[in-house]
């Protein structure tokens, strides 16, 4: 994450505390913020709000190690947009997780939650944390002090967290026991990506994949691509990357190449994805695998391909690389992948872009099941809660389609035209406080 001083996007929200550089996340997530504006007609009266972070919480996590030392992490809580609903919005474990990244990360979800109309703002957290360095009591430990200390602005009715990278249904069970013991009562609704018996959703682990392959199936209709026998491209195989990915081999697609953390592996003719899923449920990563050739990781992004889904972090499709890239169709799995001008670099290039803000709005969507479940206290079928999740996707990617198609932009500015119409109208009718 870069902090330099370079120029600033033009029009940034000029906030003390971070230092945004048209390449870093919050940079990215102004200018697209930027390119929606002459579209929002008079709510552009309002924009500025998506540019100021309604609340950013900062936290001291000390915790003891198996060693007896003590080590302090850093965390964060982001409510970037509370108008539409509660906050929502995963948290992350990694080394890089800085301020300015959760900002951002929480901005894509009050754009996000507002594009498919779930009853929610956004909100993101992080700890700055090699999570694979710690033990499973340290990982606990660590877990329960950031919750109790988000605590004092997180709740079922307030701001309800969710897996992120490196956090999964585990780790969603310690916040949700952590914030129930603080309050005195099991608040199942505080978090969502649960585990089944503790109030979890059927289909919540692969909803993020299920969505990226409804919005993928959907826009390789419009382009006339032919799921059976396309090749698909992967980068992040972690829960997002491999459930996208084990769909499209379900609807006949090859998967030809894939990289995460641990190498990047190619093979022409498709992996077999039963013995691709062995490799990684054994050895946590793919690059072990000896179904396809070992290759350069920059050489990842000229793979022929058809469709490419990056599902791993953000900033990856620099200009340089969007220029070799082969694929008719980007979906983006990940959030942020692509930088503002490789995003224009796509578009020249003619190839289709299905951005985060919609590709992977199914995990949420999930989310959003998950909690109006526990609220209930009444649980669905997972072909329900399947069906439930391809509609929604579908019929929010149509509209986002029309929109496009109307003001002539790309699917990304009219995701954001979309979102911003419903937040900006919210914030209009709501009207300032006090
Ligand atoms: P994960 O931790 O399950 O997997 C992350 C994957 O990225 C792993 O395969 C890891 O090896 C890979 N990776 C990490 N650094 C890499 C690098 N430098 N090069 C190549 N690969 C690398 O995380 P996830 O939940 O699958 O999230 C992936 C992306 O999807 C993130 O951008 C996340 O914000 C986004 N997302 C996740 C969800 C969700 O429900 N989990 C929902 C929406 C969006």
């Amino acid at each position: 994450m870069s902090h330099t001083t370079s120029p600033l996007p033009a029009s940034s929200s000029g906030l003390s505390y971070v230092h945004p550089t048209p390449t870093s996340p919050w940079g990215t997530y102004l200018s697209q913020v930027d390119r929606v504006i002459p579209y929002l007609g008079p709510l552009a009266r309002w924009a500025e709000t998506l540019k100021h972070p309604k609340r950013t919480l900062i936290v001291d996590i000390p915790i003891e190690m198996d060693d007896g030392t003590v080590r302090h992490f850093e965390g964060y809580r982001v409510q970037h947009n509370l108008s539409r609903g509660p906050g929502k919005g995963g948290v992350r474990y990694h080394p890089a997780v800085t301020l300015e990244e959760v900002m951002a990360l929480a901005a894509w979800m009050t754009i996000k939650n507002a594009a498919v109309n779930l009853p929610y703002g956004g909100a993101k957290g992080g700890i700055r944390v090699d999570p694979k360095q710690l033990s499973m009591k340290e990982l606990e430990k660590l877990t329960r002090r950031y919750t109790s200390e988000i605590g004092i602005i997180i709740g079922p009715q307030q701001d309800i967290p969710a897996p992120d990278v490196n956090t999964n249904a585990q780790i969603m069970a310690w916040m949700m026991d952590t914030y129930s013991m603080n309050v005195g009562a099991t608040a199942t609704g505080v978090v969502t990506g649960k585990p089944i018996h503790l109030g979890g959703s059927l289909g919540r682990v692969k909803a993020t994949g299920r969505g990226v392959f409804v919005t993928g199936r959907e826009a390789a209709r419009r382009l006339g691509l032919n799921l059976d026998g396309a090749r698909v491209a992967v980068q992040g195989f972690g829960n997002v990357g491999s459930a996208a990915a084990e769909l499209f081999a379900g609807a006949g697609a090859k998967i030809v190449a894939v990289q995460d953390h641990t190498g990047t592996i190619v093979n022409a003719q498709g992996f077999d994805m039963h013995d691709l899923m062995a490799t990684l449920h054994r050895d946590g990563g793919v690059g072990a695998f000896t179904g396809g050739e070992r290759i350069d990781p920059e050489d990842f992004w000229s793979v022929d391909c058809d469709i490419l889904i990056p599902a791993a972090l953000e900033g990856q499709i620099t200009p340089a690389r969007a220029n070799r890239i082969k694929a008719r169709l980007v979906l983006e799995g990940a959030n942020g992948p692509t930088l503002p001008e490789a995003d224009d670099v796509l578009a020249e290039r003619g190839i289709l872009v299905v951005p985060d803000v919609i590709c992977n709005a199914g995990g949420v969507t999930v989310s959003y099941f998950e909690w109006v479940q526990d609220f209930s206290s009444f649980f669905w079928t997972e072909d329900e809660i399947n069906l439930r999740l391809d509609k929604i996707m579908v019929d929010a990617l149509k509209k986002i389609w029309e929109t496009a198609d109307r003001l002539k932009v790309s699917l990304r500015t009219a995701t954001f035209a979309v979102a911003c119409e419903r937040i900006l109208m919210a914030r209009q009718e709501r009207g300032l406080y006090p």
